[in-house]
């Protein structure tokens, strides 16, 4: 039902009628954001200068045609990764971001389950076909249309994909974090979307999608050992991240009752933190700053 609702907001351009203290609110964490980001404009960040970057680490897309487990609808898969550049795109945006040490392979390839995964010592990204399967079965139904299904897969893709790149990034460049990597990089992923201003927001919500749709799986159990947040968190952090950093243009999430008021109220600080200690841990070593999500 959830998955639902969100998958309508995803599609619709219709926003909801704003009360007038829901649009007090997305207006008090506009104000926030602005007042932060003129903040950050007094103090610019130090980068690193040009030749003292890395030069050599190039993120290059390995589509594999060879398959391990001979899986009967790989080809198709395999045609729609190629012929829709789903991959590629968001390999040419970290390529534009950063040069890490090392040069990363992006896999695509059949693997048995449906994953993506970094290996810390090939250093490398496999991105499973199975995956892109599970995305194409989740969204088919949901979608009303094959192009709408479409863009809801390429959406979960690049969320994968950056989280994916997130690991890649704090592992090949050390930096630090506190806290679960996991939800880190899921921050990182988000906020390298929010730079795309509203397609990359959908994508955004594409990614978070999966994780409602994961979590509502009838028979699923909580898995809280595990080093990820729940699923159901992972939804919650990135509508938050997302809401609170455009309020006007995500408030739908919370007028329809999938982000609670009571998370949404800190959104804003919350979204400004993450991005703070993003620009503070990452930026330095960048080939450019953070690009400021678009206009809220
Ligand atoms: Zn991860």
């Amino acid at each position: 039902m959830r998955l639902v609702l969100l998958v309508s907001i995803l599609s619709s351009v219709a926003f909801a009628q704003l009360t007038p203290a829901q649009k007090l609110e997305a207006q008090r964490i506009t104000d926030l954001m602005n007042a932060d980001a003129a903040k950050q404009k007094q103090q610019p960040v130090k980068l690193t200068p040009p030749d003292q970057l890395f030069k050599k680490g190039t993120v290059r897309l390995f589509i594999n045609s060879l398959m391990v487990n001979k899986p009967a609808d790989y080809e198709p898969y395999l045609r729609f990764v190629t012929d829709e550049k789903l991959l590629q795109e968001a390999v040419d945006t970290v390529n534009g971001l950063v040069a890490l040490p090392r040069d990363v392979v992006v896999n695509f390839r059949d693997c048995g389950e449906a994953q993506a995964f970094f290996d810390p010592k090939s250093g490398n990204i496999t991105f499973c076909y199975e995956l892109v399967r599970l995305f194409d079965q989740l969204y088919t139904k949901l979608a009303k249309t094959p192009e709408e299904a479409k863009r809801l897969i390429r959406g979960a893709v690049f969320f994968v994909f950056f989280h994916e790149f997130g690991h890649a990034l704090i592992h090949e460049l050390q930096l630090p974090a506190t806290g679960r990597q996991e939800d880190a990089v899921d921050q990182f992923a988000t906020l390298l979307l929010l730079e795309q201003g509203e397609r990359g927001e959908q994508a955004a919500l594409s990614g978070a999608a999966f994780f409602l749709a994961l979590s509502e799986l009838p028979g699923k159990k909580p898995v809280f050992w595990d080093e990820h947040s729940l699923d159901a968190q992972r939804f919650f952090n990135i509508s938050c991240w997302l809401y609170g950093a455009s309020p006007f243009r995500q408030v739908n999430l919370v007028a329809q009752g999938l982000l609670p008021a009571a998370r949404a109220a800190k959104c804003g600080d919350e979204f400004a933190q993450v991005r703070y200690a993003w620009k503070g841990i990452a930026e330095p070593k960048l080939k450019r700053p953070f690009r400021e999500p678009a206009p809220r």
